[in-house]
């Protein structure tokens, strides 16, 4: 088992360098990826710091190649890296091509995965292509960026959550380093208990479409539960962190979050209060939602603290919450 995992490592940090060998060293990956990351306003601090590359437009430009190094097509298969179909002769074709490359790392900066963007997106391919599930990647326990991060989180004392691989690499360009992402899904336990090895103070930046907001109410309650301190902040429609950034700089960025910042249940009762709009049931199963998560806060003054808040943005009255409250939380316990 242990060498099985080895083995993946090992493969894995070898297609990484093959990536970036193609993207430095080849006609073509220096016309098409390294002249993408350029337009995206990636310099070569960032490019190296997190290890990006290219994966040539070919069938088997990669594997092709791992075979000839000695690496099996077992062994690259495992590692996600090659697509073998059941009954075919050959030995299969390369996973990805034609995109540019982000590695994702491990907390210890191992590679252990690929995602992978096309150029020019259209409707007939996927926007990103990631590396399956294999013996050393779990996507739900891992946050995109954790190992270029967690030293300026733990300086900090605060981590920022973003959607996707750009907007990472798009702050740390801006000299913002603390700064993971949930690469488009939803939070597990997994990936709050990650960030909770670093600090307890999270501010979520997500992309202010529907979706975004949706997944930012969806992941929550797991964040409380654990005890963190989530604020969050959402972008105008149509931009996310990356686009936000590099319109107005890193300084007017900053100053955004922390004028628009607001604190996860205070969110959410805004959110769920105006959809509900004067319609009093729902206002009532929004009384019911909003208690929810605050039960779910474990430091008992904190939630005196939320359910006073909250009673006074939804007109009720708070012994009437607190006593709401009091009876999920016999429940829970
Ligand atoms: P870009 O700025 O390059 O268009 P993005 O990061 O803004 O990319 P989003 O559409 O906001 O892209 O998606 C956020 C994240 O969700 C991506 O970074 C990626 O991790 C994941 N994602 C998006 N589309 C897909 C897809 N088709 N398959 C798998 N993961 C995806
Ligand atoms: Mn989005
Ligand atoms: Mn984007
Ligand atoms: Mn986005």
């Amino acid at each position: 088992r242990q060498n099985a995992r080895e083995s993946l490592y090992i493969i894995l940090n070898f297609a990484k360098n093959h990536y970036q060998h193609q993207l430095y060293n080849t006609e073509e990956g220096q016309a098409v990826g390294l002249s993408y990351f350029q337009e995206r306003g990636f310099s070569e601090g960032v490019r190296k710091k997190f290890e990006l590359g290219y994966s040539l437009d070919n069938w088997d430009a990669f594997t092709r190649e791992a075979l000839e190094k000695g690496y099996s097509a077992e062994v690259l298969e495992k590692a996600g890296l090659l697509i073998h179909k059941e009954g075919s002769k050959t030995a299969g074709y390369d996973r990805f091509r034609g995109r540019v490359i982000f590695p994702i790392h491990n907390v210890a900066g191992k590679t252990i995965a690929f995602g992978a963007r096309i150029l020019k997106t259209d409707k007939s391919q996927p926007k990103y292509l990631n590396s399956p599930e294999t013996e050393v990647y779990h996507k739900s326990d891992i946050l995109y960026g954790i190992f270029q991060a967690k030293n300026a989180i733990r300086q900090q004392e605060h981590c920022y959550l973003v959607e996707g691989y750009t907007d990472v690499i798009s702050l740390h360009q801006a000299g913002i380093e603390n700064v993971v992402a949930s690469s488009g899904t939803s939070l597990t336990v997994e990936q709050i208990r990650l960030i909770a090895r670093f600090t307890p103070n999270i501010t979520i930046l997500y992309d202010g479409d529907i979706a975004g907001i949706k997944a930012a109410l969806r992941g929550l309650d797991l964040v409380l539960e654990e005890g963190l301190n989530v604020n969050i902040v959402l972008f105008p429609d149509g931009d996310d962190p990356d686009s936000y950034v590099r319109k107005v700089g890193a300084e007017a960025f900053k100053n955004y979050i922390k004028v628009s910042a607001q604190d996860f249940i205070t969110f959410k009762t805004q959110t769920l209060l105006q959809d509900a709009g004067n319609d009093p049931f729902r206002l009532a199963a929004v009384i019911g939602e909003v208690v929810n998560s605050i039960v779910k806060i474990p430091d008992a003054i904190k939630r005196q603290v939320f359910f006073h808040r909250t009673a006074e943005m939804m007109k009720v009255d708070e012994q009437m919450l607190i006593s709401e409250g009091n009876k999920l939380l016999r429940k829970l316990h």
